[in-house]
């Protein structure tokens, strides 16, 4: 049985361990974080400029718009910036001012996807490993043996096992997340989430995704993805999170435009639910890179925007986002031809502080004026 401490030397001892209890919660005011949103298949025409015209006016069959009534005075406005606003007010309001924005064809800004592929999991492969990989030609859920963006961040910085996540609708990511299993806390549409990593609510929202019907079996719904990533932030606090929403594509698909209209206004809500979220708590608060995206565009015409394969015109136009610590507040960028798709393994290596030359020499360089000069 351990000998009793003097009284005097415990209140040491309980102090002593509240400081390390402290210190180990707080983050040096230079470590980094990184949170990676994707939003598939979701076009400049509506990120730039809402409600697109072209669609708006294209025949219901076309545009599936089930109500014009409904739709149009809830989406519609005269300008392109009005209708942005509307359609994403976190997105255009608050996020876009105090960050950089790039994409707009407009502005003579293209982003552009590299592989020759312009669907889902090709798109993710070019993201998470910094260049198109030329064998990734389906969405198959299947690894591939290049290593991504996440198993070197977690290496690098020597994080634990639940210090890096991957939480999206789609098993897909899943799979564009990692050359192996078990490389990382990986959460797929339906998966459960080890009772370690688990809180009752996530539990709950596991639950919730079996039963919530989606238009696609294969996926579940962005709200429940949100929710579960947001209790497990609390809850395990990951150094670098990747965060997958599909919903834009589903409804896309659908040929539904009211619905991918409605959807990106939830999309933004969550946007602005998850970055109050980080600037509310320890150790996120002021340290952490939010990085949005997108996989791949579509048709631009009221004949093909419900697709998007190689070939149809307007599939390869993506566009991204930053807002951080360490990136200016420059707003929309202008004259940025030549950023592809890979741009974002650098960026999101850059804002973690590693060199992403000793990731992968041939990936594609961090966004162009994403980090501030003198930080
Ligand atoms: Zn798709």
């Amino acid at each position: 049985m351990p000998r009793r401490m003097p009284a005097a030397l415990r209140v040491v001892a309980i102090v002593a361990s509240c400081l390390a209890f402290t210190a180990a919660l707080a983050a040096a005011p230079d470590e980094r974080f990184v949170v990676l949103v994707t939003l598939d298949g979701v076009r400049v025409q509506e990120l730039f400029g809402g409600m697109d015209p072209v669609i708006a006016d294209a025949p219901a069959e076309q545009s599936g718009i089930y109500d014009m009534a409904v739709t149009r005075p809830r989406w519609w406005r005269e300008t392109p910036e009005a209708r942005r606003e509307a359609l994403m007010p976190f997105f255009w309001k608050t996020l876009a001012p105090a960050g950089l924005v790039l994409g707009n064809p407009t502005l003579a800004c293209p982003v552009t996807v590299k592989n020759e592929q312009w669907f889902s999991y090709p798109g993710y492969s070019e993201m998470m490993t910094g260049e198109p990989q030329a064998e990734v030609t389906s969405n198959d859920l299947v690894r591939y043996p290049h290593r991504t963006v996440l198993e070197h961040a977690r290496e690098s910085l020597g994080l634990g096992y639940h210090e890096v996540a991957q939480i999206g609708s789609w098993d897909g990511l899943k799979y564009a997340a990692s050359s192996r299993d078990g490389a990382f806390f990986m959460n797929g549409g339906h998966d459960p989430v080890p009772t370690e990593l688990s809180t009752p609510a996530i539990d709950q929202y596991v639950d919730l995704r079996r039963q919530v019907q989606q238009f696609w079996e294969e996926t579940s719904s962005d709200v429940l993805t949100w929710r579960i990533a947001r209790e497990y932030l609390q809850k395990n606090r990951p150094r670098v999170l990747w965060l997958g929403l599909g919903q834009s594509d589903d409804w896309a698909h659908a040929r539904r435009y009211d619905l991918v209209l409605d959807y990106l206004h939830i999309a933004d809500s969550l946007l602005a639910d998850l970055w109050q979220t980080l600037q509310s708590m320890e150790p996120y608060r002021g340290r952490t890179t939010l990085i949005v995206t997108t996989d791949h565009g579509r048709g631009r015409t009221p004949a093909d925007w419900a697709e998007h394969d190689f070939g149809i015109a307007g599939s390869e136009d993506i566009w991204i986002a930053i807002i951080g610590p360490d990136t200016p507040a420059t707003g929309e960028a202008r004259d940025c031809a030549g950023v592809t798709q890979g741009t974002v393994a650098a960026t999101m290596l850059q804002h973690l502080g590693l060199d992403w030359k000793q990731f992968n020499p041939e990936a594609a360089a961090p966004v162009p004026g994403s980090l501030r000069a003198n930080p």
